[in-house]
């Protein structure tokens, strides 16, 4: 019955990395460092732990199709905005995409960076056009909005992924005055940075800011993504959304997470102090960046030779090598738990030869 499955479905999907954990294993490292998939080493806020326990017992009901309680923390958390929620940002992108994108249509990626944007945009029938980033990983507005021209709906990634390259707000609003299509603004990592982009949702109506809190938050278990909304949009991304997007032990726990603002500060702080001495101890270069992550030029070294080095010294990294747009000398290190930083910083000491 295969034959029956579209075309799109038959390549390969989402890529998750999984021989650098084989190689550990098979080097006998029964607890390595995991700094390949950018979570939070971190449990989630304890208050947040709580909220979900104590809606289990209403499981049998469906939840709130309209996200009240989680809403109203975002309002009280970032302010008056319009917001709407989905099982994870993937969710996001993926109902936004549905109201914009159809067979054929274009749509623009700021490369290199997340895959899923180009798998979302293909499953729904439409083509990527990949908007090449500086040499310094950064984008210029003015070459954004040529490259970008004549599609509905453009992807640019702040922080990026796999990268860790923030963007000015005066660059995210010279696109967003020039480019006469939607920018979708992925900003999965932004507490990490600080940057704040969110007072340009004042100023533009073909702006989204998507945000999730499976990073900072040390939600990525329960699937908790949210974004910034034009007034205008609201009612038709919700038309093409599924009945009921967060379930009812997601909704809680975000909620209370995001009313927890002294666990998630303290977090950060670790991180950013921790990425910090990444720059200052790693003898590679490390791209200037505001993520959870850093993203190490180990040339003249292959991603592939370092990941497999590493892997055998008891830490899984992530190859960069998998992401279009870059060349094969890159490895993206996420922050973890302080023991784990330690051994990647000891690691990759003893790699390096200068
Ligand atoms: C992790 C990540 C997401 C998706 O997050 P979920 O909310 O867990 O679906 C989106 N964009 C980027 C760039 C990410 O790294």
């Amino acid at each position: 019955m295969k034959h029956l499955i579209r075309e799109v479905f038959l390549e390969e999907g989402y890529v998750f990395a999984t021989r650098a954990a084989d190689i550990a294993r098979e080097a006998g490292h029964t607890r390595p460092a995991r700094l390949a998939s950018n979570e939070n080493p971190f449990p989630p806020s304890p208050k947040a732990v709580k909220a979900a326990t104590d809606v289990l017992p209403n499981a049998n009901r469906y939840p709130d199709e309209t996200n009240r309680e989680f809403i109203a923390a975002l309002k009280k958390r970032h302010g008056d905005y319009r917001f709407v929620a989905s099982v994870g940002m993937d969710g996001i992108i993926d109902t936004v995409i549905r109201t914009f994108i159809t067979d054929g249509d274009p749509v623009a990626v700021a490369t290199p960076t997340y895959s899923y944007y180009g798998l979302a945009v293909r499953a729904q029938g439409g083509a990527t056009v990949s908007v090449p980033r500086k040499e310094d990983f950064s984008v210029d507005p003015a070459s954004f909005c040529r490259d970008a021209a004549g599609t509905k709906l453009a992807f640019l990634c702040t922080p990026n992924n796999p990268t860790g390259t923030t963007e000015t707000t005066e660059t995210v609003a010279q696109i967003c005055e020039n480019y006469e299509g939607i920018l979708f603004l992925d900003c999965a990592y932004i507490e990490f940075d600080g940057t704040d982009y969110r007072p340009l949702m004042k100023k533009f109506d073909n702006l989204i800011i998507g945000r999730t809190m499976s990073k900072a938050y040390s939600l990525a278990g329960l699937r908790v993504g949210y974004a910034f909304v034009p007034a205008w949009y609201e009612p038709f991304y919700n038309r093409a959304a599924t009945p009921f997007t967060l379930n009812m032990v997601s909704q809680a726990a975000g909620a209370a997470a995001l009313r927890d603002t002294v666990h998630v500060k303290t977090i950060v702080s670790v991180v950013q102090e921790w990425r910090q001495r990444f720059i200052d101890e790693c003898p590679f270069p490390v791209v200037p960046g505001g993520a959870n992550f850093v993203m190490v030029d180990v040339a003249p070294r292959t991603a592939e030779d370092v990941v497999t080095e590493l892997a055998q010294k008891g830490v899984i990294v992530r190859s960069c090598a998998s992401f279009p747009g870059l060349p094969d000398h890159y490895i993206r290190v996420s922050i973890g738990e302080p023991w784990e930083n330690e051994a990647f910083i000891t690691a990759i000491g003893e790699i390096y030869q200068p």
